[in-house]
């Protein structure tokens, strides 16, 4: 019997979960049960996952498992960005090679699509918009930065525009930055209501148990979850708990559980709205990779994306969140002057799962049982496509996309403790004092 050596346990104050309607969530699970599929995470991962396998196998149950509620998790925090052109931090025109470069926008592409067509058809009121990003910068080696980047997405076939100073205003109200590069593409959403809405309308052969966390697991001919109010058995087992899945004794010493921090304001007043002006909906992402991402939101809220904490046990560490709302006010000082009386109304942290290779991880982890693992802070596009990718997979279905998936080799080992630790966050406390001004 595996024990699970840590469980979720996020911050109470995630203003997208807030914001957004609220639902009665399922039931937990007691008792026992039986089914030929359980799924371990009802993130966007996992909730692609279980619909897809859903429809893969008619006619089995699959249980869906999720610790929390569903839309309180990371996949209910994140900036809402689901972007479909890759952006490689390791190459000099953030493309790199041409033909992953081109896998990567088409599996980013299939995870948009898909999302795109389940909010349509079951009209989900997540403010999708078709809104692209501004990659923005403040300083020369930002500019560098997205000089460099617009010529690696002409490599792609991507068109993007870069965009001055002096016309910054009309497009986000704020005159901070001195170039940003508008990319078309990227969809922007309100994540919470987003996964709130799947899990809402996942197929009837779905049985969702939610504040249900597995504690230990037994791995064999069947596999046995066990939680504190019973158990569940399956024939197979699929992980989609991110960094989690170390904890379930998988991929350890490979995972990077990192901490991202972002702030919601209250609503902006159509006279605040004014003095702001710019577009009604956009969305900033910093050319440095450390800076701040930024967006206006479709309820008229801005939220503040910045900082970084490592947290190896996957836990958020609730004492640290008044010190990133006082950098959070900074940048939001800096950037917009003119609403200097408009407060946060939230402050929350949320974990991404990161690889030193920028790895992550698709297929078969041991016998009956498969993962899609650690999806380098790009889950909103990468964590559904290979959510459903993983559900063909398991169904027999091949082609090129699941192909270049279980090509990789996987997230590569990290330095054993203490260095991983001291090492991880000197490089970040570094990464964010160089973005200067950025941030
Ligand atoms: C502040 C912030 C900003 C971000 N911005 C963006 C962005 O703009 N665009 C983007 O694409 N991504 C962004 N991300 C990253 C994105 O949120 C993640 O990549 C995404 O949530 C990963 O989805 P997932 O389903 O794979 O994992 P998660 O969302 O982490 O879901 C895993 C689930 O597994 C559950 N779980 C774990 N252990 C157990 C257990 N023992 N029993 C039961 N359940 C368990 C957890 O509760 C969790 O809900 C951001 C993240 C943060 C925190």
């Amino acid at each position: 019997m595996q024990k699970v050596t840590s469980l979720p346990g996020d911050d109470a104050m995630p203003g997208w979960y807030h914001t957004s309607a609220a639902r009665t969530p399922r039931p937990a699970h007691t008792g026992q049960k039986s089914a030929r599929w359980a799924i371990v995470g009802a993130g966007l991962t996992g909730l692609a996952a279980a619909r897809q396998l859903a429809l893969n196998f008619p006619d089995d149950e699959v249980v869906l498992i999720e610790a929390q509620e569903v839309g309180f998790g990371s996949a209910g925090r994140n900036a809402g960005f689901a972007i479909d052109v890759p952006h490689d931090i390791g190459a000099k025109d953030y493309i790199g090679d041409v033909t992953t470069a081109n896998l990567i926008l088409r599996l980013n592409t299939l995870g948009q699509n898909y999302l795109r067509s389940i909010v349509a058809e079951h009209n989900i009121d997540c403010q999708l918009a078709e809104a692209g990003k501004y990659q923005a910068a403040v300083g020369a080696p930002g500019i560098a930065i997205l000089e460099a980047y617009r010529s690696g997405l002409e490599k792609i076939g991507r068109e993007a525009q870069m965009i001055d100073a002096q016309d910054l205003p009309e497009h986000i109200g704020t005159s901070y930055y001195k170039k940003a590069l508008y990319i078309p593409g990227t969809v922007l959403v309100q994540p919470s209501a987003l996964v709130k809405g799947l899990a809402e309308t996942l197929p009837a052969n779905v049985t969702l148990y939610e504040n249900t966390p597995v504690t230990a697991v037994d791995y064999g001919d069947k596999i046995t979850l066990v939680h504190e109010k019973g158990t569940i058995t399956a024939d197979k087992l699929l992980l989609t708990n991110n960094a989690f899945a170390a904890h379930f004794g998988f991929l350890q010493g490979r995972l990077l559980p990192t901490f991202l921090y972002g702030s919601l304001t209250r609503q902006l007043t159509p006279e605040e709205q004014a003095r702001l002006g710019g577009k009604p909906v956009w969305g900033v992402i910093p050319a440095h990779p450390f800076g701040s991402t930024i967006r206006r939101t479709a309820d008229n809220r801005i939220l503040v994306r910045n900082s970084f904490g490592f947290h190896p046990d996957g836990r958020p560490r609730v004492k640290n969140l008044p010190r990133y709302r006082a950098t959070h006010r900074k940048s939001f000082e800096r950037r917009f002057p003119m609403l200097s009386e408009v407060d946060f109304e939230y402050t929350w942290s949320g974990a991404i799962c990161l690889s030193q290779n920028h790895e992550g991880f698709f297929g078969q982890l041991a016998p009956n049982v498969y993962g899609a693992l650690c999806c380098n802070g790009l889950g909103i596009t990468r964590g559904t496509a290979t959510g459903m990718l993983l559900a063909d997979l398991i169904a027999g279905k091949r082609h090129e996309l699941i192909d270049f998936l279980l090509a990789s080799p996987g997230p590569d080992r990290t330095p054993p403790q203490p260095f991983l630790s001291i090492g991880v966050s000197s490089v970040l406390k570094w990464g964010q004092f160089r973005a200067g001004l950025e941030v």
